[in-house]
């Protein structure tokens, strides 16, 4: 499918996603500017994968799974600041990769999903989509991936503002 793509005034490539369903389309005005084009390249490598946006959930912040009909579902709360936004989308992808590539058969957040987390997660720092002043926590936190993410961690990602 055709994508046409704008300049905003800081020079960030912008994707124009008015041919998006509105579900899918709702994601990209969450994440921050800078990662829309590395994201939307991710996501397209999947097939039957719809990335929903919702109303925020107490425990947690985002949620991988496949359905029954092989679909893949990622749901991702809609109250994250942008930088946290885009590590959840990050870490729910790393487990449809993970799902994949093992299966079933390994572990939630096992040795595969880590190994694919801090891949994924690496490729976003080297692409320079996080700002410099994160960009060495970003690092820390990709070498040791956890289940979930420490307050500080989460504090860390709502300092940087993108606009
Ligand atoms: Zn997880």
């Amino acid at each position: 499918m055709a994508k046409s793509i704008v300049q905003n005034a800081n020079a960030t490539v912008r994707l124009s996603l008015s041919f998006l369903c509105p579900t899918m389309r709702g994601l990209y005005t969450l994440l921050p500017p800078e990662a829309e084009k590395k994201c939307y390249d991710l996501i397209a490598r999947y097939k039957n994968l719809t990335i929903k946006t919702v109303h925020s959930r107490k425990r947690t912040l985002g949620n991988y799974r496949q359905c029954g009909n092989g679909e893949h579902l990622i749901t991702i709360n809609d109250n994250l600041s942008p930088y946290t936004t885009l590590v959840v989308l990050i870490h729910e992808i790393a487990h449809l990769e993970t799902r994949l590539r093992y299966g079933k058969s390994v572990p939630a957040h096992g040795k595969e999903w880590k190994q694919t987390y801090t891949i994924l997660l690496k490729s976003f720092i080297y692409s320079n989509i996080f700002p410099k002043s994160i960009a060495e926590n970003i690092m820390l936190h990709a070498m040791k991936p956890r289940a979930t993410m420490s307050k500080e961690f989460i504090g860390i990602l709502n300092s940087c503002n993108t606009d």
